[in-house]
């Protein structure tokens, strides 16, 4: 048990004992027992502990009731009420397991009434029914009197241990100092000059709600409660209105029940004006935070302008982000209408874009819309510039509903509005050379096609008289003029095949590439092609190997565009390996795929060039350094022909060590050809 605790239970009972004390002879009930510390120790612990300081309570007034004169009995009923009342009220306050209950509005003030009404209520009952059993005088009047001297003990002392309010006075000191004399001289009125005339106690009540009205939540409870203390000391004194009514009624239990109804209608006449006061002053706290954290927010934006304008149009905000980027300061702007930011002409253009009137007023109608947050409207600095802002404007609308003015805000986006207009023309631009580029392009391979065509008429023809001067169609020729005869014709013929190179590939491009589809067989395909190179690798000293089935792998294809391809990576093959290296021709042909491929012990190709070996015009580095002859076109031309029958080229090269080209027909697209060929057959 805290010393606080003690001490506070201590001080009830004292101040307990006085009250039952001075009470005069023949008066039971209506001392002004101080109910509300008992129900305050019990708010300041935790509920485990309730029954332990219960019975604290309970002692306690007891001891104190029977020290002031009270029967033991009954003062051992009343001490019980007390008891029960206390736990009822720190009950119903923290029912919702709040350790500390709040005072701070309506809701919270109802919950007190109705706690401290059901506390005194019940021990209202246990004094009556004590007072009953014990055949004690005018149960029902001491019922009552306990309620409302109860009700008053919790009223002007509970609040002191509930979470109050705690905003500062409204008044000025000249005003406490007033409130201070006006309550003196009520008083001094009330208790004084109408001591006879108890009606005109309820004088003190609009001077203490001036007070509840305009001073703090403390100021107020403390006056309550020296208000109600010392209303009570008078009237024990035989001093004022109430005391008068004894001389009336013969019966001090009615002077006290007058003096409590009296103290009651003052607390109930201040404690909710407090409470609506000390709300207010929450609320208008808020809002005035609020206010403050706008305006600095508004104040420290400085990449934003916000301008504001009120019901009637006219500016009454522009922070310095509006300065900064108009130019203009606050003092020059304020009163004035947002129109001086922009010209005729944006109006006629926003008004075309939005569908509505070139006027200031048509323009921002539409665009305090949603959808518009974010038009691009441009504006005039204080200079004369045009400056293009990013602007969402929006309606304040007040607590009736009505509109109060609109805010504006906007990004200065001037820079980037230019800089995406270069980038548009500088991609325009690109766009169309790229086109002429294009152009060119298309104009270059349909010369080179025509030019291929051109040359490899009279190139025919060369070779054609070529060989007739061989032959000696036109005189004997001796061995030195038959030489050159036939370096004469293989020049022609390496021309002739890259005239027929261009040719094709031109075709490729043009997307027209030719095939004569027909029923062929593979090995027959790979045979012929081999044919062509071997006696070249003979002559040039390499091993050539070739490894075909026995039996016939269907087809369907151009034929000679297929020993094309393969002559084209057996020739590579073979220039590309030197003399006494290997090469191998292969096909695997079954259910799966037709793979013919094309093995090399030769230089193979440089690992960073791997990339683009397909490309037109390649030729690997180790070509050039070796200056073997190629036009770059061969690889180029296999992919297309491969392409065109479905497949693909792929291969592996080791520089140094050889490489291995594959060409793959693969199953689908094999099986296809196969079944071509079954049904053709
Ligand atoms: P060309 O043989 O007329 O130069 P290709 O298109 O057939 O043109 O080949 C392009 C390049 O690829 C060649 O110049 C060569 O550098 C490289 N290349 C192709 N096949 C081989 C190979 N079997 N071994 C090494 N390099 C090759």
């Amino acid at each position: 048990m805290k010393s606080r605790d003690l001490g506070l239970l201590a001080l009830m009972a004292t101040v307990g004992f006085v009250a039952v004390t001075v009470l005069p002879e023949g008066s039971h009930a209506g001392e002004m027992w101080p109910t509300g510390l008992a129900a305050g120790v019990l708010l300041l612990n935790a509920r485990s502990r309730w029954a332990e300081i219960g019975l604290l309570v309970f002692l306690a007034s007891v001891v104190a009731m029977t020290f002031a004169g009270r029967a033991p009995l009954m003062a051992g009923g009343w001490s019980l009420g007390i008891t029960a009342g206390a736990l009822v009220v720190a009950g119903v306050l923290t029912h919702r397991g709040t350790r500390t209950p709040r005072l701070r509005d309506n809701v919270d003030l109802a919950r007190f009434f109705a706690a401290i009404l059901a506390g005194s209520a019940v021990a209202g009952a246990f004094t009556g029914v004590t007072s009953l059993l014990l055949q004690g005088d005018r149960p029902g009047v001491l019922a009552v009197a306990t309620v409302l001297a109860h009700l008053n003990g919790y009223a002007v002392i509970l609040p002191f241990f509930m979470a109050v309010a705690r905003h500062r006075a409204n008044s000025s000191r000249i005003e406490r100092a007033l409130q201070a004399s006006a309550l003196a001289g009520v008083m001094l009125l009330v208790f004084g000059l109408f001591g006879d005339k108890p009606l005109m106690a309820f004088l003190v009540v609009p001077v203490l709600s001036w007070c509840a009205l305009r001073n703090s939540m403390r100021v107020t409870l403390l006056q309550l409660l020296a208000f109600g203390g010392s209303a009570a000391g008078l009237t024990l004194a035989g001093i004022g209105p109430f005391a008068g009514v004894e001389r009336l009624s013969h019966h001090f239990d009615i002077v006290m029940l007058a003096l409590h109804l009296f103290v009651l209608a003052c607390v109930v006449s201040s404690l909710p004006s407090a409470v609506a006061v000390a709300m207010q002053r929450d609320v208008s706290h808020a809002a005035s935070v609020e206010r403050d954290r706008l305006h600095s927010l508004v104040g420290s934006t400085r990449g934003i302008a916000i301008i504001g304008t009120d019901a009637d149009g006219l500016i009454n905000l522009f922070n310095p982000g509006a300065e900064q980027q108009l130019g203009y300061r606050a003092g020059e702007v304020l009163g004035k209408s947002p129109s001086m930011f922009h010209r005729q002409e944006e109006f006629e253009r926003l008004a075309e874009l939005l569908g509505t009137e070139a006027t200031h007023r048509a323009v921002a109608f539409v665009l305090r819309e949603p959808e518009h947050a974010g038009t691009e409207v441009e504006f005039v600095n204080k200079d004369g510039d045009l400056r293009m802002h990013t602007m969402t404007l929006a309606r304040i609308i007040d607590a009736d509903g009505n509109v109060a003015g609109h805010v504006s805000t906007a990004e200065d986006v001037t820079e980037r509005v230019q800089a995406h207009t270069t980038l548009t023309e500088a991609l325009e631009t690109e766009r169309q050379a790229v086109d002429r580029l294009r152009q060119v392009d298309q104009l270059k391979d349909i010369f080179v096609s025509s030019v291929s065509h051109e040359l490899r008429t009279p190139i025919t023809s060369i070779l054609g008289y070529l060989e007739i001067l061989g032959d000696g169609g036109f005189g004997p020729v001796n061995s030195a003029q038959t030489n050159a005869l036939t370096r004469v014709a293989g020049n022609s013929e390496r021309l002739l095949s890259l005239i027929d190179d261009l040719l094709l590939l031109s075709q490729v491009q043009d997307g027209v590439l030719e095939t004569k589809s027909a029923d062929c067989d593979l090995g027959a395909v790979v045979l012929a092609a081999a044919n062509v190179v071997a006696p070249a690798c003979e002559t040039t000293g390499k091993a050539f190997g070739i490894d075909v089935p026995s039996t016939p792998s269907p087809f369907t294809g151009d034929r000679a565009q297929l020993e094309r391809a393969v002559i084209n990576l057996l020739s590579n093959a073979v220039k590309f390996t030197q003399a006494g290296g290997r090469i191998d021709v292969a096909l695997r042909s079954d259910a799966d795929a037709a793979i013919i491929s094309v093995r090399d012990t030769g230089v193979g190709i440089p690992r960073d060039e791997q990339a683009q070996v397909f490309k037109r015009f390649f030729r690997s580095s180790v070509a050039f350094e070796m200056a073997i002859q190629g036009s770059g076109l061969g690889l180029s031309i296999t992919q297309a022909i491969a392409v065109s029958h479905n497949g693909h080229v792929e291969f592996e090269s080791n520089p140094g060590e050889g490489s291995v080209f594959r060409l793959v027909f693969p199953q689908r697209v094999y099986d296809a050809h196969a079944h071509g060929h079954a049904n053709a057959g």
